[in-house]
């Protein structure tokens, strides 16, 4: 063994390539001028320390082969229980020895940054979940799998509609510049002004005029509190300011080549935009809200409503070219949905300032207790279809408290204006369709909840969303309402007329 000592490692090196290559230890001994046992020798203590000759020299862990890889993250998405020394074994017995670092290593490098196998299923699952979709195309087809038994989803979201998403959310005020640029006209703020003030209007009239359970003094309390919602319409006004989103956006440096560090920087850049307003007074003029969303908000803790300009569109908002029946009927319901949601089961918990308050008397908590009571049987008694379930009335109860009362404020706001704007002329007729002005304000409402469901995702938005399902949205709050039963001549006791059973809040 003295001999074998001697000998460099770059001839030793040439010995073993030599023996790879299927030589024979003479051969190889003639080749490189030394004795058959040399060469025995170096090649015997090749064969029993393998692993140590084949070991890089800076120690670091071996880089495992695609294929290791993907074995890998099968195991890993198929039972995400798997130990780092599991995955080392079976590595192991398909041929490639490897260290537990080195499968981190290869786990980080495919998405699952700093957990190691076993730590997955700790790790929240909404948190990895979210991120699957950044991720290689295995992790991708566990988010199918996930999406097809929620969903019902056989395909993902298309490429190009993911990264269009990725660039909305991510540099939101930027890309909301962009779009109120093209897309905004300045005059809808003047409409939606006139919606607003007609729907306010409608809350308190209603409130003073119409309800018969509500004691004086937390009447007036909410009224104060319908006055002081503050309406937020389109975007913030910061964003029209070029330096704001130019120095906003300086704090990114993305690179075209790393899409999923991408990803992790801009989650940074949100959580550290966030944490800059810890215990700073936040104006009641800021919001948060991207402006291209296609949603409306209602804040109980800012007693704030607001509409981004993503909402403004068709088929929620018409503009002054259409009819005002169709706005009313859309954006309007909406307007008041938001409002109402300041005095549904969980807003009205909460004060003109934002503040949680008992600003109530006792007595209108039992009759408003009462009064939603109605509502949580109404709803639990429609059966959904194509969930196979019946609608949760508790579950669902805020959300329709909205709708209900943002349709009778809306319809009332609708006939304030003809009444006032128009001296009690009908609008004109919309030719071809033979429908009143009132029909076309509930029709206007039932467009905007047109919808189509798979099984799956239907029972997912039973289970677990806050919304009655668009159809039960639409039937429930109609057939409680009589200026609907009037304008479509619904007979009593019809499934769009409850009659007496009818419920109602606001
Ligand atoms: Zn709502």
């Amino acid at each position: 063994m003295g001999k074998t000592k001697e000998l460099s490692k770059d001839v030793r090196d040439k010995i073993v390539d030599l023996h790879k290559a299927g030589m024979g230890y003479k051969t190889i001994g003639k080749q490189l001028g030394e004795k058959e046992t040399t060469v025995g020798a170096i090649i015997r203590k090749w064969k029993k320390h393998k692993m140590t000759i084949n070991r890089p020299r800076s120690g670091a862990p071996r880089k495992i082969s695609h294929r290791g890889v993907s074995m890998i993250m099968r195991k890993v998405r198929d039972q995400p229980r798997t130990t780092r020394e599991e995955l080392v074994n079976d590595l192991k017995a398909a041929g490639t020895t490897v260290t537990k670092k080195s499968i981190g290593n290869a786990l980080r490098r495919n998405g699952l940054k700093s957990c190691s196998a076993r730590k997955v299923p700790l790790l929240k699952k909404a948190h990895v979940q979210a991120r699957l979709k950044f991720a290689n195309e295995h992790l991708n087809d566990s988010e199918k799998a996930w999406e097809k038994v929620t969903t019902g989803t056989t395909s993902l979201t298309p490429r190009w509609d993911k990264c269009v998403n990725y660039v909305e959310n991510t540099l939101m005020y930027a890309g909301g510049r962009m779009f109120i640029d093209k897309h905004f006209q300045e005059d809808k703020k003047l409409m939606m002004e006139e919606l607003i003030d007609g729907i306010r209007w409608a809350f308190v009239d209603m409130v003073e005029k119409e309800n018969d359970w509500m004691d004086e003094v937390t009447k007036s309390k909410a009224k104060e509190k319908a006055h002081s919602v503050l309406a937020k319409v389109g975007y913030p006004e910061f964003i029209l300011n070029d330096t704001y989103i130019n120095e906003d956006i300086k704090r990114l440096s993305l690179s075209e080549k790393d899409y999923f560090g991408n990803v992790m920087q801009t989650l940074r850049f949100f959580a550290q935009s966030d944490i800059a307003w810890l215990r700073k007074t936040v104006p009641r003029s800021e919001w948060f809200t991207n402006p291209t969303t296609v949603n409306a908000f209602y804040s109980s803790s800012t007693n704030q409503i607001r509409f981004p300009a993503g909402e403004l569109q068709k088929p929620f908002f018409w503009g002054l070219n259409y009819p005002r029946s169709l706005s009313y009927g859309a954006i309007g319901v909406i307007v008041g949905h938001e409002l109402t949601h300041g005095f549904d089961s969980n807003g009205r918990k909460y004060d003109k300032n934002g503040n949680m308050d008992h600003w109530w008397s006792n007595t209108s908590i039992s009759r408003f207790n009462d009064k939603i009571q109605c509502m949580i049987n109404q709803y639990n008694e429609y059966h959904w279809e194509e969930a196979g379930l019946n609608v949760r009335g508790k579950r669902t109860l805020a959300e329709n408290i909205a709708d209900n009362g943002g349709m009778r404020e809306a319809f009332r706001a609708y006939r304030k204006w003809v009444e006032t704007d128009r001296t009690g002329r009908e609008e004109p007729l919309l030719p071809g369709i033979g429908l009143t002005n009132n029909q076309l304000f509930f029709l206007s409402y039932a467009h905007v909840r047109c919808n189509s469901y798979r099984s799956a995702a239907a029972r997912e938005q039973i289970q677990s969303g806050a919304h009655s399902p668009p159809k039960y949205r639409v039937v429930g709050a109609m057939s409680n309402y009589e200026e609907f039963h009037r304008a479509y001549s619904c007979p009593v006791g019809s499934v769009m007329n409850r009659g007496d059973k009818s419920c109602r809040v606001w």
